[in-house]
């Protein structure tokens, strides 16, 4: 692999926010490698359908999707984001609806972190109100500490403190998703 210093910084300094490396690159595809398999044993024969909910989820449903060996398809929904903030603004709105024909399907939602939980609980309404054959939810990060709203998380990459993290796909302000590790930010 191309070795790309500068998308694998140490530390990363916006203005006073001093961001440090937390998930480096190869524990991260690790660990979607393990996912990918654990998939592709679970729905053998099954076709299933992945939905990432954009922007934060495309770097972890295209790994994903590279560790899957059955035959699956994928599409992309768009939720209402925190914006430029850091905290969310408690609201979730539909920015851009599925394009796939999801009923009697195996479908997979796949999400980039859930923090209060709110989001994936609108999302797992939202799905089984199209009448999939079955639903579960993978998401690359959990903060169990900050959960609001009970819901069940089927495949989770890693459960993190409540700290804010970004790369690998999650922004600040729309920025660091290029990164390839996930960086949290210092208090
Ligand atoms: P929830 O609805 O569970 O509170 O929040 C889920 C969404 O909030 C995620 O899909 C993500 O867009 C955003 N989010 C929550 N925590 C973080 C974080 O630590 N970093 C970034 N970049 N986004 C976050």
């Amino acid at each position: 692999m191309r070795e790309h210093n500068d998308l694998n910084p140490e530390v990363i300094r916006s203005g006073s926010d001093v961001f440090k490396i937390f998930l480096p690159e190869e524990k991260i595809l690790n660990r979607v490698a393990e996912i990918g398999e654990e998939i592709s044993t679970e729905y053998k024969g099954k076709f299933p359908i992945l939905i990432g909910v954009l922007n934060g989820s495309f770097m972890f449903l295209a790994d994903l999707m590279k560790n899957i060996s059955i035959k699956c398809e994928m599409d992309f929904i768009k939720l209402s984001s925190y914006g430029d903030e850091k905290i969310s603004s408690g609201k979730v709105k539909l920015i851009k609806e599925l394009n796939a024909d999801i009923e009697d399907r195996h479908v997979i939602i796949v999400e980039d972190i859930v923090d209060s939980g709110l989001s994936i609980k609108y999302m797992r309404e939202l799905i089984e109100s199209m009448k999939p054959a079955s639903l579960k939810i993978a998401s690359l990060l959990l903060k169990p500490n900050s959960l609001k709203y009970d819901v069940k998380i089927d495949y989770i990459g890693f459960e993190i403190p409540d700290a804010f993290v970004v790369g690998y796909g999650l922004d600040y302000a729309q920025k660091y998703r290029n990164l390839r590790s996930i960086y949290a930010l210092s208090e």
